[in-house]
């Protein structure tokens, strides 16, 4: 490890952190040395599973369930990770959901569950974090969005509308953030090997597979590696990292 690339004395709150990516995310940015806030929704038994991974290797991590979906339920999220280490330096938004249809198909419940847990999360958490973080003029704000948001989706037109929406919300508050030590950007990933990914029928997976340059999904860590980039980098804000094994230029 580089020195830049270290994060000892950082704090890191991960949205949706105990399973796929943000799991990986988490597990990466412990080992920099950043202490962890690792946040879930329904399954305690996963984010206790990235708990012990982490303790394993000697690295600080606690679990907090809140439904990011939930206003209320996000600025408690924060409330109780400045308690439990006085600060919040990185705030990785990654939870998200699908919840696909065709539009002609897709009920208003699928609609706002899918803007509710993907796109006013970003609003619900980074609300709460702003003020803290413009205080110790220091933050960095990562949000994980999708290709999908930049090139459209069949039967995803409210994920698409999400991650489109996260894409616009990082590039207004980087411009608004930019002189006070915080800066905000997105990743994009492509087709990432997770459980969203697994839900997917066999066939049309392979058939996903044939569409992407590199002929394979992506790993997680290939996905934590662009965080871990983004959370030590000072000069880069407002971006949005494509990593996509090529799906999208
Ligand atoms: P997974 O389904 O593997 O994991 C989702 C995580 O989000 C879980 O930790 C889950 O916790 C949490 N979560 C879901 N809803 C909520 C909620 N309301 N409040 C708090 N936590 C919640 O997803 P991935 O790892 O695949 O995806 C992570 C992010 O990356 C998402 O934003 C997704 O849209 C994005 N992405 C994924 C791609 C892929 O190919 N996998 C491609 C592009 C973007 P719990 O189990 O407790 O509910």
């Amino acid at each position: 490890m580089v020195e830049s690339q270290s994060l000892v004395g950082k704090v890191a709150l991960i949205t949706g952190g105990s399973r796929g990516i943000g799991a990986s995310i988490a597990k990466e940015v412990a080992k920099r040395g950043a202490e962890v806030v690792i946040n879930y929704n329904s399954n305690k038994e996963a984010a206790d599973e990235v708990i012990n991974e982490i303790e394993q290797f000697g690295g600080t991590a606690v679990s907090f369930q809140a439904d990011v979906s939930n206003y209320e339920q996000s600025r408690s999220l924060v409330e109780q990770t400045i308690d439990q280490f006085g600060k919040i330096d990185i705030l990785i938004n990654n939870a998200g959901i699908t919840r696909d249809r065709t539009f002609k198909k897709l009920s208003e419940n699928e609609w706002k569950e899918v803007i509710d847990t993907n796109l006013n999360s970003v609003y619900h958490t980074t609300s709460a974090v702003i003020n803290p973080m413009l205080e110790q003029k220091f933050g960095r704000i990562i949000n994980i969005s999708s290709f999908i948001g930049q090139k459209g989706g069949f039967g995803q037109t409210n994920y698409s509308a999400a991650k489109a929406g996260m894409i616009g919300f990082t590039k207004s508050l980087a411009l608004e953030t930019a002189r006070r030590g915080i800066t905000v950007n997105a990743v994009c990933p492509g087709y990432i090997e997770t459980e969203m990914v697994a839900a997917i029928p066999e066939d049309a997976k392979e058939q996903i597979i044939a569409t992407i340059p590199m002929q394979r999904l992506g790993t997680t860590s290939e996905i934590a590696d662009a965080v871990l980039f983004l959370a030590n980098n000072s000069y880069m804000t407002g971006q949005c990292l494509n990593i996509n094994g090529g799906v999208y230029m």
